[in-house]
């Protein structure tokens, strides 16, 4: 493996603020798969047809969850009310392939986000693990 800048690791722990779940810029779309949406809607205890109808929708033939008042839909009083469920985008983050540049991790990504910079380190061959399999380290 080539020599990465973050070698060392990079601490990460979410405070589960809802601060990435307000609509900004590249950040506004969340993408839900077929196992994300069979997850929440068995979290919130619906049929995945009903859930799609009132949480979903199609932005460019992509299903990606609806906003609601310049936030996430699934964001009330502030947390995620699917958060154990939450999107595989949104478990993923802030470990995306386009975060992991320097300039973007101590720029957007640490302003975006508290969690940066705190709680457990995770290693190099996690975070290679995670863009590789697209699945948090549990
Ligand atoms: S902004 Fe960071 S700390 Fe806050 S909920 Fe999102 S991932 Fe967690
Ligand atoms: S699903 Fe939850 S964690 Fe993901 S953006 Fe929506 S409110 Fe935030």
């Amino acid at each position: 493996m080539d020599e990465v800048w973050y070698r060392n690791g990079l601490k990460f722990c979410c405070q589960q603020c809802g601060q990435c779940c307000w609509d900004e810029g590249d950040y506004t779309e969340v993408y839900v798969e077929k196992d994300d949406l069979r997850q929440m809607a068995a979290y919130m205890d619906l049929y995945p047809d009903a859930f799609y109808r009132r949480f979903v929708k199609n932005s460019e033939g992509f299903d990606v969850l609806r906003s609601r008042d310049g936030a996430c839909i699934m964001l009330r009083g502030g947390r995620c009310r699917v958060y154990p469920v939450r999107p595989r985008q949104c478990r993923t983050w802030p470990f995306w392939v386009e975060n992991l540049r320097r300039h973007v991790w101590y720029g957007e990504v640490r302003k975006r986000c508290p969690g940066v910079g705190k709680g457990y380190k995770y290693g190099v061959d996690e975070i290679e693990k995670i863009l590789l399999s697209g699945e948090p380290v549990s």
